[in-house]
């Protein structure tokens, strides 16, 4: 019998861990044949059983260590989610750098970019305000916890996950059992059946308020106000309680239509000196320390002057609009989502701004009209989700011909792919610094800075 691979599934081989890839799983070769492990750092030698082959790589799980890293700590516990815990917070932040300047260079052959250190916090944990929790059902009682990898099976989760901020904990176990005790039943993907899809909570660390969303296959919520009675008496801290009502089969975990079940529309936050509403289904950093080093230097490399027009696009609810607006003669920001909108209007009237003018649409279908409207900017910041910018708005900036580009990214491939683009058209990427918005994780997010060339 001829052996198709070097390794069959269900081998045990011993090797070294030389590389990490960008999702966080280590690499080692047998007779040049990569095999992707989870769990191993570079340096280690690793016993491990192979457990599927392809035709170029294969994937293995960790048995055994025989050497281990200087760079090993032990996780408090494993999730799927943060697939760094069990690397030095230190080690983290080089690989994040690597991840950045080699996708750079593969992607984008911009080798020669000036890429600083990646700012990290002073303590990578309890950073996120905000958390999804999916709902399952164990025994007849609601369970909740973290997909197993690469499926929708719930593991419960019996220890708080040490990223999350602290107040989320409590708030997540209580809101479980008042669901419980007034008989609640999960939402069951498979059949689309049952009640309670997600509990999503939301806090701002500033001002120390809540929201409570509770995601449901249909508008019907049993004892509803004995619900929402029990919640607000054991939360002083919660401001706002929200039915989210999700009729699809889909994994998007909040649906069209939101109904206030107690108290504000918003949740109130604050970064530097400017206050923010933020409604339930409007984008907002999860993590509020490094946003504002993140949108520090947004500014810096925005380098706005009082007779400025500026172009926020993907905005969200204004965040980085008004902080252009404190310093420039007008800001446009544009955003997909409405109630991102609504709320990105709300936050220029709270914070006395009306030099910001914000549009609701597909910034790459915005922009054009603001050009047929003479709206001539001298800088112009992106911030797109992962997917990055549409190839059309990458075209139409570059028509916009402003003296900057401030493209601020959560993902470098899309990021160097989108530089790449600019850069023949005449905008050279001058610097980028990436902050770590997602300690834990193998996320990583980047600041750039793009100066259009002087001919
Ligand atoms: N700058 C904001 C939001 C960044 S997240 C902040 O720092 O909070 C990216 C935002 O882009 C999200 O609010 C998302 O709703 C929006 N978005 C996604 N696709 C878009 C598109 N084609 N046009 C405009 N906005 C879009």
């Amino acid at each position: 019998m001829t052996r198709k691979h070097v390794v069959n599934k269900n081998d045990i081989v011993t090797l070294h861990i030389e590389d990490l890839t960008s999702d966080g799983n280590g690499v080692g070769k047998i007779d040049g044949y990569p095999l992707f492990i989870p769990h191993v750092i570079p340096g280690e030698t690793a016993e491990v059983k192979v457990v599927k082959v392809n035709k170029r790589f294969g994937f293995g799980k960790l048995l055994t260590i025989f050497e281990k890293s200087e760079h090993r700590v032990e996780p408090d516990h494993q999730c799927s989610g943060c697939k760094m815990q069990h690397i030095s917070y230190s080690l983290e932040l080089d690989m994040k750098y690597n991840q950045v300047k080699n996708v750079l260079n593969k992607v984008a052959h911009l080798k020669d970019i000036n890429v600083h250190p990646v700012i990290g916090m002073d303590n990578p944990w309890r950073y996120r305000n905000k958390v999804q929790m999916p709902i399952g059902e164990r025994g007849g009682r609601l369970i909740t916890g973290f997909y197993r990898e690469r499926s929708h099976d719930i593991v419960e989760s019996k220890e708080p996950c040490n990223i999350q901020h602290e107040m989320i904990d409590e708030l997540v176990d209580r809101t479980l059992q008042v669901m419980n005790n007034h008989g609640i039943k999960a939402y069951d993907e498979k059949r689309h059946q049952g009640d309670l899809r997600h509990i999503v909570i939301r806090i701002a660390e500033a001002t120390n308020e809540a929201m409570i969303i509770l995601v449901t296959r249909t508008k019907t919520l049993k004892h509803k106000n004995k619900i929402v009675e029990q919640l607000k008496q054991q939360f002083p801290h919660v401001t706002s309680i929200v039915q989210n009502i999700n009729s699809k089969r889909t994994n998007v975990i909040l649906g069209n239509e939101t109904n206030i079940l107690w108290g504000e529309s918003y949740i109130y936050d604050e970064i530097g000196d400017l206050t923010f509403a933020i409604s339930p289904r409007s984008f907002y950093q999860v993590n509020a320390k490094q946003t504002r080093v993140l949108y520090e230097k947004a500014l810096a490399y925005a380098d706005i002057s009082e007779d400025d027009i500026v172009i926020d696009a993907y905005c969200g609810i204004g965040t980085i609009s008004l902080f252009l607006a404190q310093k420039a003669k007008h800001v446009y920001g544009v955003e997909i989502v409405e109630e991102a909108i609504a709320d990105a209007q709300l936050n220029a009237r709270l914070n006395k701004l009306d030099n910001a003018t914000f549009v609701q649409g597909a910034a790459e279908d915005v922009m054009p009209k603001w050009t047929k409207e003479s709206i001539q900017p001298n800088v112009i910041v992106v911030d797109p989700p992962r997917k990055g910018c549409d190839e059309s708005l990458l075209h139409e900036m570059v028509k916009m011909n402003p003296e900057r580009i401030v493209y601020v990214s959560c993902n470098p491939a899309t990021l160097a792919r989108d530089l790449a683009i600019l850069a023949d058209e005449g905008y050279e990427t001058k610097e980028i610094q990436p902050v770590d918005m997602f300690p834990q994780t193998t996320h990583v997010e980047c600041v750039s800075l793009l100066q259009r060339e002087t001919i």
